[in-house]
């Protein structure tokens, strides 16, 4: 019996033969047949009648091949889940200007995942414990220290990662583009990536990515629901949720209050130390990550002017009236 597999646009790219009675991917197929997993509309992977035909082999066989296959396909191809991950300033350093005022002074400054970036490692590896991923590959882009920040996101529990290496000033539209050609590569079901960084806070490299790869968006995510090879994501907007249902591949940006990282513990941290990372350069993916936005001046926010107090209420009032004018 033969399947044609289809990419994730419907398109033919393999073909998988299967002696139904002996093939040992048969007896994954019948474990498979008593598990709870929801079947997925319209078939990822079609039989086409061809050798030993289902009607050939066993009845339970027969009957449970259709179902069986498809979910096989959703297990091992459609969730495959990519999140991406930067290396920033920690949350805890007060950042300082350079006093050329052309950027952020990191030198000597304590570096860490950014925070949305740990959440959204932390989903993918829930989808992964839930049983509806099967892989989580993180993705860096950036100098060497960056496997810094692939090994936490390993030691959160993500299977292995690549990292695009290089020195250049990484802009969103560039990551976005590296980002697209990993996808390329990977053929992830769903691209998690934090909704900012919390360094340029940008928040635009999900929605530049999503255009570049004519996939759906689902941006600030605060609950992911993954079930019929479509994603249902509930995001928070102003005055209260929003809830889109997309078909998957999708791309996926974590706002806070998706989960609670979990505590990275030690034997995880050894853990991570040996699993696999893969690198590449912007060349490898044939991106030109070259900026194409012009910084022309970093400087401070102007400094806070310590606060008065008043002695009523109406002095307060004329202060917000007279001096502050904002009312
Ligand atoms: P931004 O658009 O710069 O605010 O970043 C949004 C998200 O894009 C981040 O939370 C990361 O998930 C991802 N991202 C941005 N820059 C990088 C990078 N250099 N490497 C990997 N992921 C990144």
């Amino acid at each position: 019996m033969t399947f044609q597999k289809t990419d994730l646009m419907g398109n033919p790219y393999e073909t998988l033969s299967y002696n139904v009675q002996k093939n040992e991917r048969v007896m994954y197929l019948q474990a498979a047949a008593h598990d709870s997993m929801p079947r997925a509309p319209g078939p990822r992977i079609s039989g086409r009648g061809g050798g030993m035909g289902p009607s050939e082999a066993s009845p339970m066989a027969a009957c449970m091949i259709p179902r069986d296959v498809d979910y096989l396909y959703q297990r091992t191809c459609l969730m495959k889940i990519l999140v991406a991950v930067k290396r920033v300033v920690d949350y805890n350093v007060k950042v300082r200007v350079k006093s050329d005022n052309t950027d952020v002074d990191i030198a000597n400054v304590k570096m860490s995942i950014n925070p949305f970036d740990e959440i959204a490692v932390e989903e993918a590896v829930r989808l992964k414990e839930k049983g509806v991923a099967t892989e989580v590959v993180a993705v860096s882009c950036g100098p060497t220290a960056c496997q810094e920040t692939l090994r936490t996101a390993l030691a959160i529990g993500a299977d292995r990662a690549i990292q695009v290496e290089t020195d250049a000033q990484l802009q969103p539209l560039a990551v976005a583009k590296l980002l697209a050609a990993v996808q390329a590569k990977e053929s992830a079901g769903i691209i998690l990536l934090g909704k900012q960084a919390i360094d340029d806070d940008a928040n635009q490299t999900g929605q530049m990515l999503a255009a570049l790869l004519k996939l759906p968006q689902g941006t600030f995510a605060s609950k992911i629901e993954v079930a019929d090879g479509q994603a249902t994501v509930t995001r928070e907007i102003d005055g209260g949720l929003e809830t889109l249902r997309m078909p998957l591949p999708a791309v996926i940006t974590a706002d806070l209050r998706l989960n609670e990282p979990r505590y990275v513990t030690l034997p995880n941290i050894m853990k991570a130390k040996k699993k696999p990372l893969e690198k590449f350069s912007p060349a490898d993916l044939g991106v030109d990550p070259a900026p194409r936005l012009k910084v022309l001046k970093v400087t401070e926010p102007p400094a806070r002017q310590g606060g008065v107090k008043v002695s009523s209420v109406e002095e307060l009032v004329e202060k917000l009236k007279n001096e502050a004018k904002v009312i």
